[in-house]
């Protein structure tokens, strides 16, 4: 039985989409809430949770009293070794199995003395299965849309693009043939796009695509939502924050949550992670060794892959750019085989690159040693490296990456995209991202992003931080 003070707290239940780029944001929420007074339950699914055991050590995840996990199957039918994280594959089988799971968690904790009522549920907006729950339970849901506000405006007109013929596309040809570069001046807060900017699943020529259909599915689910919560922040995608709200239920720009945690100074809830592969040590101590600025880092996130042809292209462009770099290799980055390096890259750049399988990126972009980020836009990503003051080189690979691209490129003003990947247009874009005017001005515009972010996000008036507070208030505590 818990004591009086603990089961009398709110209890947020929160329900990550399995996926690392979720995960991450999902738990930064979590410890936020906590820091609120909040007890938590935090539900991964059982593959997810056996990964996170064996890369953190079984001590990682045992929590505190009032921050407890628990599990769901995700409904794959076997996990696929070689791509962990196959997202049609996750979305397909999350939305149609996973709620009667759910369903029984919050049973067990209804009817557990040893923990508070569950009050509300927060999860991923691509979750949204547990709106059926919610309803059922009498709690409120809201919505935690891990992308950026462009690439979630963006989804949230997959349903008129679809109307108004512009996807599916009328056969292959489409791709290639200019269509994708169609100008749309007709999403509200968004003033010019392209076709290609739109995210990756209106590439399609088939009606009954998964991805379409999920996207179109889950934003339309969103209209339910008690409230949606987004990691960004006003300064930065204003407009579009203020187009939402005519469209969607209330939305709370509360990002970036990691400044957010910049308060919470609690050592067992910091420990608690979120790695789905093992950090390799050494990254740190490797760039206290290197002048301010002067090294390039280069990752793509937890799901992109590539041809090995691909990542030779990108070695040789390193190499020649004669750039310091940390390079991070996921073992799975590179399709159906093992990523292989050409042994004279290796040699080459012996002394100027760090080889790594995986690193902790955020303390990586906000090492001072880091002048420029080679990026697929994951929006974590992205976002991290604003908060890091650092200017991008963006090679997005799917989703809303090419949204985040767009943005970064032509809004923001820290970005430079490659296209196709050619040692010399990357080893250019290097030197040019390091040493030349237009990467000056990037790391200049990136600074200006940072103190914004981070005033965004202090106290009292940054409006992330009273977003966060009403949040709260008028929302998560409101049924009670
Ligand atoms: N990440 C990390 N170490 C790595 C690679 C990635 O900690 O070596 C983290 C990164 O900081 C980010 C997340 O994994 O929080 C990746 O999310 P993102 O949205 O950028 O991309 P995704 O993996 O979803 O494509």
């Amino acid at each position: 039985m818990g004591s009086l003070e603990a089961i009398s707290k709110p209890h947020a239940v929160c329900v990550p989409f399995p996926a690392q780029g979720h995960i991450n944001p999902m738990l930064k929420l979590a410890k936020l809430l906590h820091f609120k007074g909040f007890h938590i339950t935090f539900v991964n699914t059982e593959y997810n949770h056996k990964r996170l055991l064996k890369s953190r050590g079984p001590d990682s995840l045992k929590g505190l009293s009032s921050f407890r996990f628990e599990t769901i199957p995700d409904g794959l039918p076997e996990p696929d070794v070689e791509v962990t994280q196959h997202v049609p594959s996750l979305c397909d089988y999350t939305r149609r199995t996973c709620l009667p799971h759910f369903r029984n968690v919050l049973s067990k904790l209804r009817d557990s003395p040893s923990v508070p009522p569950v009050s509300c549920i927060v999860s991923d907006g691509i979750m949204s299965f547990t709106l059926d729950a919610a309803q059922e339970f009498g709690v409120p849901n809201v919505l935690f849309w891990t992308t950026s506000a462009c690439g979630f405006m963006c989804y949230v007109q997959y349903q008129q693009l679809i109307e108004r013929g512009l996807t599916p596309l009328k056969d292959a040809s489409y791709l290639t043939n200019g269509y994708l570069e169609t100008a749309i001046d007709w999403i509200p807060g968004i003033k010019e796009i392209q076709l290609k900017d739109i995210p990756t699943f209106i590439r399609t020529t088939d009606p009954d695509d998964i991805m379409l259909n999920f996207g179109r599915g889950e934003c339309i689910r969103a209209q339910k939502a008690s409230a949606i919560i987004l990691n960004t922040f006003d300064a930065l995608e204003h407009d579009i924050l203020e187009a939402f709200s005519s469209i969607l239920p209330p939305v709370y720009s509360i990002g970036p949550l990691n400044f957010l945690l910049n308060d919470v100074t609690d050592k067992d809830l910091n420990a608690i992670g979120s790695n789905l592969w093992k950090e390799e040590p050494g990254c740190l101590e490797w760039l206290d060794t290197k002048e301010a600025n002067t090294v390039v880092y280069v990752n793509f996130g937890s799901v992109t892959v590539m041809t090995n042809d691909q990542l030779i292209e990108f070695a040789w462009g390193l190499a020649n750019s004669n750039k310091t770099f940390v390079w991070v290799i996921r073992p799975d980055l590179v399709v159906g085989e093992n990523a292989v390096l050409p042994p004279e890259f290796v040699t080459e750049t012996k002394n100027r690159g760090l080889l790594s399988s995986w690193c902790p990126q955020e303390q990586v972009l906000a090492h001072p040693a880091i002048g420029g980020f080679l990026t697929h836009n994951g929006w974590n990503s992205t976002l991290e490296s604003v908060c890091g003051g650092v200017p991008m080189i963006c090679w997005p690979f799917f989703a809303e990456q090419h949204t985040n691209c767009r943005f970064c490129c032509k809004e923001w003003g820290i970005g430079l995209e490659i296209g196709d990947v050619e040692r010399d247009k990357i080893e250019s874009l290097v030197r040019e991202l390091m040493d030349g005017e237009k990467g000056k001005e990037m790391k200049k515009k990136a600074l200006e992003w940072k103190t914004l972010a981070q005033k965004a996000a202090s106290g009292p008036n940054g409006s992330s931080f009273v977003h966060f507070e009403k949040m709260i208030r008028e929302v998560l505590m409101s049924k009670i």
